[in-house]
């Protein structure tokens, strides 16, 4: 069999990918379960993995300052909903039989581990599936940049986001037909072009730090371990290269 392209890879999946787009349920376990299955078939070609799971199917801090509840309250909200959703993966990574361990930026050692960076990395040595939940452990902050620190600090290759589309377009391909995907840009190109992959506190770090980010549909069967097996025709790559 041949080998992984990557020893060690940062999946970053945003909140709402759980929820299947169905807005009225937080989880659908039917989507869980698909993703560890994805998951299962890097996990059993060696791949060390680490998650970064997203909050925003139970909430966003920013989107509930209108109603009176103060900023930072509701970001420690956020945080706390992806050690929800950071739960549930576990449980459906471990149901298809991966070993797991979830650890949060905030403590809550009935729930979880805390995060210690050098237990985490033993951890992605042996295998273990890593999720990374409560965000950074600070407000005004994002899963995304989340996503670019723990990959920089977690020593991974690369930040895998799964989407719904498959990779970065010239326009928004769910609304114009004539739109390209970009099968490669450097980090320059994508900013003088404005391209929203990342907000640009995840963005930069992963420019300064120079870990490439691939944009990829998750959704799509096989997506995930073709593109850890080095399949350059699906998603986006970012990188420093021009
Ligand atoms: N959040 C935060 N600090 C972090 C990460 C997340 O305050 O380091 C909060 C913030 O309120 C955010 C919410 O958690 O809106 C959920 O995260 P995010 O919106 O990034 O989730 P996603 O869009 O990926 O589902």
């Amino acid at each position: 069999m041949s080998q992984p392209k990557f020893k060690r890879i940062l999946l970053k999946l945003s909140g709402e990918a759980l929820n299947g787009g169905d807005k009225s349920q937080v989880i659908d376990f039917n989507v869980l379960d698909d993703y560890s299955r994805e998951i299962r078939r890097i996990y059993d070609a060696g791949v060390e993995i680490a998650i970064v799971i997203g909050g925003g199917n139970i909430f966003r801090g920013a989107s509930v300052e209108k109603s009176g509840i103060d900023r930072v309250q509701g970001d420690h909200m956020g945080m706390l909903a992806t050690v929800i959703n950071g739960m549930a993966v576990q449980s459906s990574l471990e149901k298809n039989g991966m070993i797991t361990r979830l650890m949060s930026a905030i403590k809550m050692e009935q729930v979880c581990e805390p995060l210690i960076r050098r237990r985490a990395i033993r951890h992605l040595e042996r295998k273990r599936i890593v999720i990374f939940g409560a965000g950074t452990g600070n407000p005004y902050f994002t899963t995304d940049t989340t996503a670019a620190l723990r990959a920089i600090e977690s020593e991974s290759e690369v930040v895998l986001k799964g989407t719904r589309v498959d990779g970065i377009y010239t326009a928004d391909p769910e609304k114009d037909p004539l739109a390209i995907k970009y099968k490669h840009l450097s980090f320059d190109e994508a900013l003088a072009k404005n391209l929203r992959i990342m907000d640009m506190t995840a963005f930069t770090l992963c420019k300064e730090n120079n870990v490439p980010i691939i944009v990829f549909d998750m959704n799509k069967p096989g997506n995930l371990y073709n593109l850890v097996m080095g399949d350059d025709s699906v998603g986006t790559l970012v990188s420093s290269e021009a």
